[in-house]
């Protein structure tokens, strides 16, 4: 598998732009946010643990995270031609498990895309998320606790990948086809 990730602050546009890039490229969207969800709603004591996190803001452990990952990309079928990550890696410590889990398994990280949207564009966007979504997480008070932890523990990350000279920076701004294009003109040259 030839995977990319997504990064960017919480309503940065991830999800919405890992749809548009799964269509396009034929590969594979995993977002640990939605897994997390799904199993919260599951009422597992898992998903209790869960959202005793999320519902904070806060990360779930990494331990927990990557079992569930780990697990779910045993679930996949082995003709996968990779992922769209999307809310992982969130910590440092996760990015290095990614990369040793991927070289065990034969498979490449391509590059991170990095989603810059403004801070103050990312808070009118969840709010106005938190309305229809019916996410425990989309209220303000929660908003900003998760932009203190993206800025704290995610954007390490990006520097990770910058330093491994697989790093993009795009434009988080604009149409939500706007941004599509820039990303398309980085992901033709890897996925040609
Ligand atoms: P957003 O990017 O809008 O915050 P996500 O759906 O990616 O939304 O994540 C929602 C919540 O799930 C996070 O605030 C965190 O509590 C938890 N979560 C998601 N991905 C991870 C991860 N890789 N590591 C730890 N916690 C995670």
């Amino acid at each position: 598998m030839l995977n990319i990730i997504l990064c960017g602050a919480p309503g940065s546009g991830k999800g919405t732009q890992s749809d548009k890039i799964v269509e396009k490229y034929g590969l594979t969207h995993l977002s640990t946010g939605e897994l997390m969800r799904s199993e919260v709603a599951s009422g597992s004591e898992l998903g209790k643990l869960i959202f005793s996190y999320t519902g904070r803001g806060l990360l779930v452990p990494d331990e927990v995270t990557l079992r569930m990952l780990e697990a779910y990309i045993e679930t996949l079928p082995a003709d996968t031609k990779g992922l769209v990550f999307d809310g992982f890696p969130r910590t440092e410590n996760q990015a290095v498990e990614l990369e040793k889990l991927m070289e065990r398994r034969g498979d490449k990280t391509a590059l991170l895309l990095d989603i810059h949207v403004p801070e103050q564009e990312v808070i009118t966007r969840l709010l106005e998320r938190g309305k229809v979504s019916g996410r425990a997480d989309d209220n303000l008070e929660t908003i900003k606790e998760r932009l203190v932890v993206y800025h704290r523990q995610t954007e390490p990350v990006a520097s990770h990948y910058k330093a491994l000279a697989k790093y993009e920076a795009v434009d988080g701004m604009g149409a939500i086809d706007q941004i599509f294009h820039r990303i398309e003109q980085v992901l033709d040259k890897i996925y040609a």
